[in-house]
C-alpha cells in the first residue's frame, strides 16, 4: 500500500483521525457541500478554458449542465436541484477580465498533478494539484465569495506547494498566489520562515503517525484512527457514514 499525505489529508488527520481514514477507503461517502461540487466545476471549466480554447459562454453552459448532472446523481436528491450558490458566467468573465491578462503564460502548467516520494521505505508519497505554475510562480484559483482573512493566506496548503515546487523543480517557486476568482484580485502569499520550519516537522511527523496508524489498524481494525467528536463534525462530509456505523457499533455492544 502507498501511503499518501496531501494538504487536504493532513488537515483532515490532526482535526479528526477518522476523517482522514473515510477520506482514504471510503471516499464515495462522502457528501459534498453545494460549495464543494461548485468549487470543483469551476476549477475544472479553468482548466477547459485553458486547454481546449472554448470560450466562457460554452464554459458556462457546460458548468451548468455538470451542475445539474451531479447535482441529480446524489442519493440525496429530493426532486429539485438547488440552485448553484453563485454565478458560473460572473466568475469565469472575472477571471478572463481580470486574473487571465495579469498572467504571463510563460512554461505555464494547469492542474500539476505531482505525487513525491516523502520516505521510500515505507511508501510514503507527498502528492497534491497545483491549479496553475508559470513563471511568476504557483497558483491557486478559490471561488469562495468572501475575500481571504489572513490565516486564509498562509493556508498550509501554499506551503506544501512552495515545498513541492522545490521537490519537482529544484527551487522555490518566484511567488505563490491566492487567486480570489470572485473579486478576480490576486494575493501574493508572504512566506513566513518559521512556517517553513513548522511544515517539515509536520510532514515528519504526519509520516509517522499515519503510518502507525494503518499498522494499527491492520493488527486491530477500528484502533488505529479514532474519532475526534466536535464542532468539525458539522461540516464533515463524511458525518453519514461516520454516524451509521457509531450506531451499528455501539448496538453491537448493547446487545
Ligand atoms: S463526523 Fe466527526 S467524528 Fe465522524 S469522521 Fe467526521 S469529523 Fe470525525
Amino acid at each position: 500500500m502507498d501511503y499518501h499525505i496531501s494538504a487536504s489529508n493532513l488537515k483532515d488527520f490532526w482535526s479528526c483521525n477518522k476523517r482522514y481514514q473515510y477520506r482514504i477507503t471510503s471516499a464515495r461517502a462522502s457528501k459534498p457541500t453545494i460549495y464543494m461540487t461548485y468549487g470543483k466545476i469551476v476549477h475544472e471549466g479553468i482548466e477547459i478554458f485553458e486547454t481546449e480554447g472554448k470560450s466562457m459562454e460554452q464554459i458556462t453552459e457546460w458548468s451548468l449542465e455538470e451542475w445539474n448532472s451531479d447535482n441529480a446523481a446524489r442519493d440525496s436528491f429530493l426532486g429539485k436541484i438547488p440552485k448553484p450558490p453563485r454565478s458560473f458566467k460572473n466568475m469565469y468573465r472575472s477571471y478572463e477580465e481580470k486574473i487571465y491578462p495579469n498572467l504571463t503564460h510563460k512554461g505555464a502548467i494547469i492542474e500539476k498533478l505531482f505525487k513525491i516520494p516523502f520516505d521510500e521505505s515505507r511508501n510514503i508519497y507527498v502528492v497534491g494539484k497545483m491549479d496553475r505554475i508559470e513563471d511568476l510562480g504557483v497558483f491557486d484559483w478559490k471561488s469562495g465569495a468572501k475575500p481571504p482573512s489572513a490565516h486564509d493566506l498562509q493556508d498550509v496548503q501554499f506551503y506544501l506547494y512552495r515545498w513541492a515546487h522545490n521537490k519537482l523543480y529544484g527551487q522555490h517557486p518566484e511567488g505563490i498566489h491566492y487567486g480570489h476568482l470572485a473579486s478576480g484580485k490576486l494575493y501574493n502569499i508572504e512566506v513566513k520562515p518559521t512556517l517553513v520550519d513548522d511544515l517539515e516537522v509536520l510532514l515528519d511527523k504526519t509520516a509517522e503517525v499515519m503510518y502507525n496508524g494503518w499498522q494499527d489498524e491492520e493488527a486491530r481494525p477500528g484502533t488505529g484512527f479514532p474519532r475526534i467528536k466536535g464542532y468539525q463534525c458539522n461540516r464533515c462530509p463524511f458525518q453519514g457514514i461516520c454516524d451509521r456505523e457509531l450506531y451499528e457499533s455501539d448496538s453491537r455492544r448493547i446487545r
